[in-house]
């Protein structure tokens, strides 16, 4: 088949890969660069948390979370950087003044799967083994299972492989206006296809009822005095940061969860929240240099949950809202499924 695929951001991307696997010929068409800064999948820390998103999400997050663990190695070897992946677990702490808000935290996800179970409590032993760079803390939970892609790793070598692959034709900069069954229209013309998907996340607001931007920032920090080699999550009453670790010593610091679709630099207060709340988490960070500020915006519909709608010779797939890494994979193989495969 001739597909066409309007937005070359994380849903895309995953569609695209999946689809040349298959055998279809690929028209992408996306309205940032192949290597632009537009996409929510260029700014996401990539953290695969299949339980601890589970505490303000539902169960079925938790359901496609596993199946995209078991897909991402297959992407990722695709495009030769398994190494992209990693899947240790990660750790969730908090000050000894909110303690009775993490062990809430726990029971909740306990409540909702019973996979939780194997969550484990650590004192400041078992801390210490696990990441000794995290000493001191006294009270944390291991969450085994869960781990991150190397997400910006992930979007530059797509865009490689897709621009290199002889199935596929990239049309960049270019701005779709409509996608409807069988055809991708911009400046003034549709050009039709066997069939289209639409994955343009945010920049489907036109098309897709409900679908609002939530705004993130996060840090990049330079930190050679600091050795974490998990994501590793503080809860605070009023914030909740991670830290994600990258190769050699660099951060991800996130995120702030803001209803706006405001795109603009970062704010004071977000990173004066953000950066003490990592400083006290590690005093190492004291030094460290801030490498980036980025900000973005998730696109996420009315439950917060995602969505696939289908019409004849159309797939729309939106709405990943903060679980994009954690969902695209199986969300994806879930629409093919429905769709063109059948
Ligand atoms: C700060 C932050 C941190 C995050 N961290 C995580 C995380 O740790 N784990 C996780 O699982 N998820 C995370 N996410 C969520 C994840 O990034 C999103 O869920 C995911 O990127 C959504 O994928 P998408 O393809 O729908 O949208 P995007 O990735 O935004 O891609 C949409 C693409 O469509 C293109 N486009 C838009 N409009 C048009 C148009 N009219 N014409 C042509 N092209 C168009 C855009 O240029 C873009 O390339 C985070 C998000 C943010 C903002």
């Amino acid at each position: 088949m001739h597909i066409g695929i309007a937005g070359v951001g994380l849903v895309g991307r995953v569609l695209a890969l999946n689809l040349l696997r298959q055998g279809h010929t690929l028209t992408l068409f996306d309205e940032d660069t192949a290597y632009g800064d537009n996409a929510a999948g260029m700014t996401a820390a990539g953290m695969l948390a299949v339980f601890a998103e589970l505490e303000s999400a539902e169960s079925d997050i938790f359901e496609h979370g596993k199946r995209s663990i078991a897909l991402w190695p297959g992407l990722l070897e695709q495009l030769d950087i398994l190494d992209a992946y990693q899947q240790e677990g990660s750790i969730i702490t908090a000050h000894p003044q909110d303690y009775k808000e993490l062990e809430h935290f726990i029971e909740t996800l306990k409540s909702k799967v019973e996979e939780a179970t194997e969550i484990e409590l650590l004192d400041k032993v078992g801390i210490t083994e696990l990441e000794p760079d995290l000493e001191q803390h006294s009270k944390a939970f291991f969450i085994p299972h869960e781990g991150q892609v190397d997400a910006q790793r992930f979007m530059k070598v797509s865009s490689d492989y897709l621009l290199s692959h002889p199935n596929v034709i990239w049309h960049q900069e270019i701005k779709v206006d409509e996608v409807k069954e069988g055809q991708i229209c911009f400046a003034g013309v549709c050009e039709p296809f066997d069939w289209v998907f639409d994955a343009r996340g945010l920049g489907a607001s036109a098309q897709v009822e409900d679908l609002r931007g939530i705004r993130g920032e996060v840090f990049w920090l330079d930190a050679p005095e600091v050795n974490i080699s998990r994501p590793t999550r503080m809860l605070h009453p009023r914030y909740k940061i991670y830290i994600v670790p990258r190769p050699n010593h660099r951060y991800i610091i996130g995120a702030t969860e803001i209803e706006s679709e405001d795109k603009s630099p970062m704010s004071v207060r977000s990173s004066l929240e953000l950066l003490s709340a990592v400083y006290s988490m590690h005093s190492g960070f004291a030094e460290a240099r801030i490498v980036k500020m980025v900000t973005n915006c998730r696109p996420t519909l009315k439950d917060n949950l995602p969505a696939i709608t289908q019409g004849e010779k159309l797939t729309r797939i939106n709405g990943l809202y903060r679980h994009g890494y954690l969902l695209a994979p199986a969300i994806v193989e879930e629409a093919l499924n429905k769709g063109i495969l059948k």
